[in-house]
């Protein structure tokens, strides 16, 4: 600031402190220090140099005045006007010392001193190969089975597993404390860990972090190859199917997959004509082509089916049923309105029950391995022949599991809309069983 405002031009710049304790922070190029020193001589290096610093002792230091006070009788005697005396010789005599840092210098970070010492330490350990990452391997899979399974890995060190044990069936051994899959294989010359797989609790951490691995390796591959790469890898997860697809279900990047496929399946573009001619439909087309991109299949519905979006709220419970009837092909022709529009929008539940639903329960079916239907899931139950909006509505009470883990017959208990003023039932609930692919989820319960 000085420099800026004098406009004279400035040969050398000196500075000086009475601090030697200072000097030395100034001249420090290895240490770190706390915030505050820190900022302040980082601040002082940033305009200076730490070569134009020099050390003045208090009782030449002006400066010393203006911190301890002095009264207006001894001001006049005192160096705060003039400066001290060395300034007015002809060549200003700066003595070289070289200030040290003062030892257990509280304002020296100590978290240096704690790294160096660290870094000696690994220093003197050899570099990680792969022999010392199987062996981590082994410590951890053993603190994994020894929290799951102590019990069983006492008793085998003495004998065998009861028949009714859970884990019997692996005819489980033990090699270098760690418990693995015995069996047939014993002779066969394969690696010990294809031959003998680590056996793994279902819910431990290490399995966890060794399933990720392994279905990460996959590049998020279904349940089958996620369980291939566990066993290639020498690994026999308890419940391996399960804990895989639970896995599955909860991992981001196949959820993110997932819905991003149903969405395109499910995905209805409406777009509104101003009529049906060509010119409108070619409009219109244009329209959806430059939104969606290319078009694959164009398909042309026979027949007049106008469709609004009110046709798609038609499972919600406050719509009303329709009026009693049935609605045939020659109520389009009549003169009352209010029988054509029955008629569409007969047409349009039977088509969206017939093309959608089916599509979507199919994919329940076929697509997802997992169980498609739990106790509490709010379902709508198929039935063949019925009206629209008369399909039930229903919680399922119970599921009944397969051999294979799959959900494929439920009990279902009804609902029923009348009820007493206070909301209680004013029936008895209806209870029906019903096969899965009779069901379409609409809410899952989680
Ligand atoms: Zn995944």
């Amino acid at each position: 600031m000085l420099k800026e405002e004098l406009e004279l031009k400035i040969d050398q710049e000196y500075f000086w402190t009475d601090s030697n304790v200072v000097l030395g922070y100034i001249n420090n190029e290895a240490r770190r220090f706390h915030v505050f020193v820190a900022n302040r001589v980082q601040r002082i290096r940033e305009t200076t140099d730490p070569a134009q610093w020099h050390y003045i002792n208090s009782d030449q230091n002006p400066a010393d005045h203006a911190s301890r006070g002095l009264k207006v009788s001894d001001l006049i005697h005192s160096n705060w006007l003039t400066g001290p005396k060395f300034l007015w010789e002809k060549d200003i005599i700066t003595p070289k010392t070289t200030p040290e840092l003062l030892v257990g210098d509280p304002e020296i970070r100590t978290t240096q001193v704690l790294q160096t010492k660290q870094l000696a330490r690994y220093k003197t350990v050899q570099p990680i190969n792969v022999e010392d990452m199987r062996k981590a391997s082994i410590v951890l899979i053993r603190l994994a089975q020894k929290d799951a399974f102590k019990d069983e890995m006492q008793k085998l060190s003495h004998g065998k597993l009861p028949h009714c044990h859970p884990l019997f069936q692996l005819d489980p051994v033990l090699h270098d404390g760690v418990l693995r899959v015995g069996g047939r294989l014993m002779k066969a010359s394969l690696p010990l860990d294809s031959k003998h797989p680590a056996i793994l609790p279902r819910d431990s951490v290490v399995t966890r972090l060794i399933l990720n691995y392994c279905h990460e390796k996959t590049q998020h591959q279904g349940r089958g190859q996620t369980l291939n790469e566990l066993r290639a890898n020498g690994y026999w997860v308890v419940g391996g199917s399960k804990v895989v697809a639970n896995h599955i279900k909860q991992c981001v990047t196949c959820r993110r997959n997932r819905r991003s496929t149903e969405m395109q399946k499910r995905a209805i573009h409406i777009e509104m004509l101003e009529d049906l001619t060509t010119d409108a439909f070619i409009n219109a087309l244009q329209c959806f082509i430059a939104i969606r991109g290319a078009v694959n299949t164009i398909s042309d519905p026979k027949g007049l089916e106008p469709l609004t979006p009110n046709h798609l709220l038609t499972m919600g419970t406050s719509v009303p049923l329709p009026p009693p009837g049935k609605f045939v092909q020659e109520d389009l022709y009549r003169r009352k309105r209010w029988r054509r529009v029955q008629y569409l929008t007969a047409q349009f539940w039977s088509r969206w029950r017939k093309e959608f639903l089916t599509n979507i329960t199919l994919r329940q079916r076929w697509h997802t391995p997992r169980a498609t239907v739990k106790i509490g899931d709010i379902v709508i139950v198929k039935e063949e022949g019925v009206p629209r909006n008369e399909w039930k509505l229903g919680r399922v009470l119970d599921v009944c599991e397969d051999e294979d883990g799959l959900v494929r017959k439920t009990t279902i208990q009804i609902g029923n809309r009348k009820l007493g003023k206070e909301g209680q039932r004013l029936t008895n609930p209806s209870i029906l069983e019903r096969p899965i692919h009779k069901l379409v989820v609409l809410v899952e319960n989680n």
